[in-house]
Parts: C-alpha cells; sequence; structure tokens
C-alpha cells in the first residue's frame, strides 16, 4: 500500500489528505507541529475577540481522523531525505514515505529589528502566537502595530476590542496601498482612524526599546518619533516556511519550486499552499499566493495527481475577499495599484465613505479586467465567468445589477452607479446601445 505523507495540517495539506482518501485507499500521514489537529487560521482573531472557542475552529470532529484513516503526528519535521524517502522528527522518529507533500505554510516576517526579541513584541500567524499574545495583552494599555496588510487591521480590531489604543506604523503613503488603488487605500485609511486607530502613515519601525525587566516600552520609527507602548505586534507579511529543507535535494527559492503539477525537482514529491511557489506563468497571478482558497485548490489538485489522475493547476482569474473593520472586501480579476498604460478604469465612492466600487477594462478592446468592491456583496461565480468569457465593460455594467448579493433591505446603489458611470462614459453607452 503507498503511503503518503503529508507535512502541515493547514487547509493545504488536509485537503489533499481529505481528497486522496476520497479517491483512494492509500496510507495517509499527516504531521504538523503546531496543533494536532487542524483548525481555521482564519478564525484565530474571534478566538481572541471571544467570538469563538478554539474547540469552535475545529471544522472536523476530532474521532474524523481515525474514522477516515487518516494518521496525525504531532511532531516537527527536522529533516527530509530524497534519497531514502524518510523524514526526521524532533522526537527522534523518522517517517518513511512512497509519497512526500510538503504543505508548511508560511512563517511571520521580521526584519532583525533590535528589541524584536522582548517580551510582548510579536507576529501573529499560529495558535501559539495567539496563545501569547492573549498572555501579553492582559491589562496592557497602548499597543503599536507595524505593517499595513491584512493580518495588522485584523491585529488593530483584536487590540481595540480589549480597548487597547493602537498606534499603527505603516510604511506606505495609504492602508494597503501596494495592494489597493489610491482611492480605495485612502477610504480605507480614513475607516481605520475612524476607529480611533492613530495611523501614521509613511513611516517605518526603527528600534525597539525595553526596560529592565526585559519587556517591551516603547518604539522609535524611522522619524526619530518615539511612542510608548506595553505591546508591539509585527505583521509586515510572510514567507514560506520551508528553512528545513534547506539541506535537502529540494528546490527552493523564495518558496518550494513546483511545475503544473505541483510537483518539485523530486519525484513524488510535491508541494502545496502557501510554501509553494510555481516556476511557470499564470497570467494576473503572483507565483507564491498566500491565501486560504489557493491552498485548498491546490490541495484538491494534488490529490488527483498522486491518485495517478494527473492535473495541472489552473486556478483560473483572481479573486479574495477580506474585511476592514466595518468594510468587507471583495476583488475579482486584477485591480492593480496603478491603472496600466492600456487600462481604463471607473471608480465609484459613496457619500459615507464605507462603499465603494472600482471597475477596470482594456482600453483598446474594452475587455473587462477586474473589479474590486467594497461593502457591497458581489456574486463571484458570475465574475469568475465573465473574466474567463472576456467579457467586455459594457456588458458588466449592463449586469451589474444581478452580481449583488446583499442580503434583503440593504440599501442598492446599482442605478446610481450605472448613472455616474455613463456621465464619465457617454461613448462606451453608445457602444452598448449600438
Ligand atoms: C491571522 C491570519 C488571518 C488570515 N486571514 C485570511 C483570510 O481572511 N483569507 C485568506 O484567504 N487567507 C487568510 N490568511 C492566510 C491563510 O490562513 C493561509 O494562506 C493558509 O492558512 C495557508 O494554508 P497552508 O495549509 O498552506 O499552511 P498553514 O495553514 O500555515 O499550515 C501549515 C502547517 O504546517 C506546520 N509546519 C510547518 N513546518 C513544519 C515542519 N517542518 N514540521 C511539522 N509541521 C510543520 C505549521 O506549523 C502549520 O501548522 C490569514 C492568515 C493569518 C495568519
Amino acid at each position: 500500500m503507498k503511503h503518503v505523507v503529508i507535512i502541515g495540517n493547514g487547509i493545504s495539506g488536509i485537503t489533499a489528505a481529505r481528497h486522496i482518501r476520497k479517491l483512494s485507499s492509500h496510507r495517509i500521514t499527516v504531521i504538523s507541529s503546531e496543533t494536532l489537529h487542524f483548525y481555521s487560521r482564519t478564525a484565530l482573531m474571534y478566538i481572541y475577540m471571544g467570538h469563538m472557542k478554539y474547540e469552535h475552529t475545529k471544522p472536523y470532529e476530532d474521532s474524523f481522523w481515525k474514522k477516515n484513516k487518516i494518521d496525525l503526528i504531532y511532531d516537527h519535521v527536522i529533516k527530509v531525505d530524497t534519497a531514502s524517502r524518510s523524514l526526521h522528527l524532533n522526537s527522534g522518529a523518522t517517517v518513511l514515505y512512497d509519497t512526500l507533500i510538503i504543505a508548511t505554510g508560511s512563517t511571520s516576517n521580521k526584519f532583525d529589528w533590535p528589541g524584536q526579541n522582548l517580551k510582548g513584541v510579536q507576529s501573529l500567524y499560529s495558535y501559539p502566537d495567539l496563545r501569547l499574545m492573549e498572555e501579553s495583552t492582559k491589562g496592557a494599555k497602548q499597543a503599536v502595530i507595524v505593517g499595513g496588510g491584512l493580518i495588522g487591521i485584523e491585529m488593530a480590531e483584536m487590540l481595540l476590542s480589549k480597548n487597547i489604543g493602537v498606534t499603527f506604523l505603516v510604511r506606505e503613503p495609504e492602508f494597503w496601498s501596494i495592494v489597493l488603488p489610491r482611492q480605495e487605500a485612502s477610504m480605507i485609511s480614513r475607516h481605520i482612524r475612524s476607529h480611533h486607530v492613530q495611523l501614521i502613515l509613511d513611516t517605518e519601525l526603527k528600534t525597539i526599546q525595553g526596560d529592565k525587566d526585559g519587556n517591551v516600552k516603547s518604539v522609535t520609527t524611522n522619524k526619530n518619533k518615539i511612542i510608548d507602548c506595553d505591546f508591539v505586534g509585527l505583521t509586515v507579511g510572510v514567507s514560506p516556511n520551508i528553512r528545513f529543507l534547506k539541506d535537502s535535494t529540494i528546490e527552493t527559492g523564495s518558496g518550494v519550486l513546483v511545475d503544473e503539477y505541483l510537483q518539485t525537482n523530486i519525484a513524488d514529491v510535491y508541494a502545496i499552499g502557501d510554501c509553494a511557489e510555481r516556476t511557470y506563468d499564470l497570467p494576473g497571478r503572483k507565483y507564491i499566493e498566500q491565501i486560504w482558497y489557493t491552498g485548498r485548490m491546490m490541495g484538491e489538485v494534488v490529490a488527483q495527481s498522486v491518485c495517478g489522475s494527473k492535473t495541472r493547476y489552473e486556478p483560473g482569474p483572481w479573486f479574495n475577499s477580506a474585511k476592514f473593520f466595518d468594510i468587507e472586501y471583495q476583488t475579482y480579476g486584477n485591480v492593480m495599484p496603478e491603472l496600466k498604460s492600456n487600462e481604463e478604469d471607473f471608480y465609484w465612492e459613496h457619500a459615507s465613505g464605507l462603499k465603494a466600487l472600482h471597475v477596470v477594462w482594456d482600453k483598446d478592446t474594452k475587455e473587462f479586467r477586474g473589479i474590486n468592491a467594497f461593502g457591497l456583496r458581489l456574486r463571484h461565480e458570475r465574475f469568475d465567468i465573465w473574466l474567463r468569457q472576456k467579457k467586455d465593460i459594457g456588458f458588466i455594467i449592463e449586469n451589474l445589477s444581478e452580481t449583488n448579493f446583499d442580503p434583503e433591505f440593504f440599501v442598492r446603489h446599482e442605478t446610481e452607479i450605472i448613472k455616474e458611470f455613463f456621465q464619465q462614459f457617454p461613448n462606451l453607452k453608445i457602444r452598448i446601445a449600438s
């Protein structure tokens, strides 16, 4: 019986395990050193805020694994020997595999700041990080968060829920403006401030200072401003968690290098999820994508290949969603922070500053490129199909109303949006009518 070993029990590894079980009777072992059971990483913030308990974040009963003949090992893989197809674990144990799937996720970035190891200074990625944060913020009054991304804003919401004041240091000129166009980034920056977060833009962390007991007491910015605090959250991005592979024959770049079948340079060794780096182009997609749904898709695809039906990883048009305090965000296709020379766009923002829509299309062909929605819920499947069918912008605007799935009684804005669109682009109206 083939033994498939998966390192990592996050969404990628567990999706692979579940699908391999559905498709085969292979022996399956999942090894992970974070928690014995799979839990939803994206729900970490809700545990801190008291909305959920850890137990509620586990999508499967603890009995599921035995019932489905998926063996779990709670240990850390320190070495992979591909010649003998063996894994060496921290406990001293060795595990032999026929097929190996590396699904080891990410690790939080740190940039060797003086003071980054003081007590009360940490990142947020894992369940142990969450437990540490719960401990470190007991009695805290003032926090500094460094790095304006999705984990940073979640951390701000978490801290505010415990009445801890938050100063947010962001290197860019607006919040998340390396991803969002200027208009949206500016709207979200205003929204963050409306939650009484002190958002300091264009500013980086220089050093972190501690007291005589090794507890953090302040940070100094690159503009030599000193900010007193008793907690520092470092949320400056994540990188593939692959250090344990450094002495192996498995090729790595920033992540584990994989081809279109998610296979590494070594036969029967695959990598999926946050830790995988594609070596081939996919239009509008990055080589490393550190999000939940891509991990799940890769897990499904690799299961097919491992079970004898070689399948390419073709995720289709990009999409993502997030929440910035009260504003839900969805993106379909590609809306880049800067318009490309061949692109044109339309931006609508509601007077409340809580809702916005941004559409981008090709200036010459009018082909729809992507849409960002804030505070408005749009149907993913419609945009996925329209992007694949290369619909034009006229079609998108004409059919905008049918994409909305805001709950009943929510105020609808399509009429206003479409009117404003045609005021700005009257020629497109003629084109659609003709
Ligand atoms: C706070 C937070 C909020 C997020 N919110 C969102 C969101 O809203 N939407 C979204 O799309 N994405 C979100 N993400 C990102 C998303 O959670 C990740 O993209 C996803 O969890 C990656 O899944 P994975 O299975 O590839 O890796 P992981 O979930 O990281 O799982 C890998 C596991 O492998 C273990 N491991 C690593 N190395 C070893 C080793 N050598 N031996 C044994 N075990 C090992 C790790 O400890 C970990 O448990 C969020 C991330 C965080 C941290």
